[in-house]
């Protein structure tokens, strides 16, 4: 399957990776939005939130209860921002669900 985070997890395509195991990886984003932005994917293609199937629920709790964690190990103390960008009109660009965690700066709401 021609998918870039696929490629990413299966490390045909190189990344800065923060964190690895059996389900997820974790690695900074390209073209970071903020000091700390990092996304989390899990290692199983699924297109978008979308598409999750309820024997898959436990990767979404793994990635929620990770998170606090890795913004920990990125030095993120004042708070931060988890996104999922689902479908075109919410700003998804790549077809593999994926969050994205920001940190150290202010966020802003409504986020635009
Ligand atoms: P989306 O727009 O789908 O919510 O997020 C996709 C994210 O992936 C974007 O923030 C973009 O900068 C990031 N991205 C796209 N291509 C690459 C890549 O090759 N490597 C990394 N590390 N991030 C990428
Ligand atoms: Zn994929």
């Amino acid at each position: 399957m021609d998918c870039l985070f696929c490629k990413i997890a299966n490390k045909e395509i190189p990344s800065d990776l923060i964190y690895e195991d059996k389900y997820v990886v974790a690695f900074k984003d390209i073209n970071p939005q903020a000091p700390v932005h990092f996304l989390v994917v899990p290692k199983v293609h699924i297109r978008s939130l979308d598409y999750l199937n309820e024997d898959q629920n436990y990767l979404i709790s793994h990635i929620f209860k990770l998170i606090p964690s890795l913004t920990k190990e990125q030095g993120v103390e004042n708070g931060y921002r988890v996104v999922n960008n689902c479908g075109p009109e919410g700003g998804q660009t790549v077809d593999h669900i994926h969050f994205h965690v920001l940190g150290k700066r202010e966020m802003l709401w409504p986020p635009g």
